[in-house]
């Protein structure tokens, strides 16, 4: 129905003197999304500070949902354009409120006039219309704090832009702006939810996926594969490592003392990400740890896997509570695939009583006595990896990291 898209950018305004950079980076992206899932022509230019994306066709609700998740969009109004002139304003306002029906609700109008050449200011404006739609809507009542429609009326320079249909977005900063992570996914509902918030802050990530062949069923990786399906569309091109490393955990867990043993997983799946890293030219690691959540996760655990890696280990989720991340895994879409059961190497071996204050000379001597690097680098070279498109393709086996 909208031929019109205003899409409204959230924090790049902050950005002083980077700020061309980081619209560079969401232009990129927005088109991408656009030429993806817009099956016309389009347009796409911006108009001071906010992007504006024309189509003869109108831009349908998949084409909107996707762009709601391209990080960095604050929000997106399908609107209509009105020429800049006071008069055509409430006609095409008319036109529009007749579409939202006729239930009683409340109202208010929401103006801003960045062309301060417009006879009217932002406040005078919204009076002006609130009032002739009052008048002329007698179902629709004015409430300036808490109304069920917005009527939102832009002025630019060269176009006046009215919606009544404003959807906010992820927001936060175009992704790749803060830098490459290698984002350790595992089945569960954490480490997806992890991911989204890095996207959000402007993260580029690769995934990696430790696969307990052959102490598991390969029904996992499907599972993996549709969770990436889901994070791949905060980006615009995923690569998922699956790395094989049954033979590694049975390794570790038939050397080490049993309740290290979950500690001793983490750590070489640490050890091992931190090597993908270095060969994507990935700045950062990403786990989905909870402080106190399981026992590898206590201060004692946490720190001692810091020392993995000079890398930092990013661990948005650290101070959540589950429920909170169960939440935010159902918004995102991940929890109905993440609730799905599957085998799980890590429970199969898990100690009885895990460490949770690990003996640093113990760790010292485990990792001269049994040095894993050589090991690790095979587990890796012989991951499977598949590219995933914006739009959920999936392919198999291409090696060079876009
Ligand atoms: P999740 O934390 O994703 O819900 P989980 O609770 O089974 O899964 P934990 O035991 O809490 O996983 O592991 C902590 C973190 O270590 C995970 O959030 C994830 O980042 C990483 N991790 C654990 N197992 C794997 C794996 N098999 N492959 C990749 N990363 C893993
Ligand atoms: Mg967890």
């Amino acid at each position: 129905m909208y031929k019109t898209l205003v899409i409204n950018v959230d924090e790049l305004w902050l950005k002083g003197k980077n700020r061309p950079m980081y619209f560079k980076a969401i232009r990129r992206h927005i088109q991408e999304v656009l030429q993806a899932y817009h099956p016309g022509e389009f347009s796409f230019d911006l108009e001071e500070q906010r992007f504006v994306a024309k189509s003869g066709l109108p831009f349908s609700q998949e084409t909107m949902q996707a762009l709601l998740k391209v990080p960095g969009i604050h929000s997106l109004m399908p609107a209509r354009r009105i020429p800049v002139n006071l008069d055509d304003i409430f006609p095409v306002v008319k036109e529009e409120l007749k579409l939202t029906g006729t239930q009683p609700c409340t109202f208010k109008v929401e103006t801003r006039r960045s062309y301060k050449g417009f006879p009217m200011n932002s406040m005078e404006v919204s009076q002006h219309i609130g009032a002739l739609v009052d008048n002329e809507f007698p179902h629709l009542a004015v409430d300036v704090k808490k109304p069920d429609l917005v009527i939102e009326i832009r002025i630019l320079e060269n176009n006046i832009y009215l919606s009544t249909r404003k959807m906010l977005g992820v927001g936060g900063l175009p992704v790749g702006t803060s830098g490459h992570l290698v984002a350790l996914i595992s089945g569960g509902f954490d480490s997806p939810v992890a991911s989204y918030l890095m996207f959000k802050r402007g993260c580029r990530q690769t995934f990696v996926f430790f696969y307990a062949y052959p102490f598991v069923g390969d029904e996992v990786k499907d599972k993996l594969l549709e969770i990436i399906r889901v994070l791949g569309q905060y980006q615009r091109h995923s690569k998922l490592y699956i790395v094989p490393f049954g033979e590694m955990q049975d390794l570790i867990s038939k050397k080490c003392k049993e309740d290290y043993r979950t500690l001793f997983f983490r750590k070489a799946m640490l050890q091992c990400a931190a090597l993908l890293a270095r060969q994507v030219k990935a700045e950062a690691l990403l786990t989905g740890d909870a402080l106190g959540q399981v026992s590898s996760q206590t201060i004692g655990n946490i720190s001692l896997l810091d020392n993995v890696t000079p890398l930092p280990i990013f661990r948005p989720l650290v101070g959540y509570n589950k429920i909170e991340i169960i939440e935010l895994a159902k918004k995102i879409g991940t929890h109905d695939i993440s609730v799905i059961p599957h085998d799980d190497a890590c429970s199969m071996f898990a100690p009885k009583h895990p460490v949770i204050r690990p003996n640093a000379s113990y760790v010292e001597r485990f990792d001269k006595e049994f040095p894993l690097e050589e090991h690790l680098k095979k587990c890796l070279d012989e991951a499977e990896v598949f590219d995933i498109s914006l739009t959920g393709e999936i392919t198999f086996g291409q090696c060079n990291e876009k």
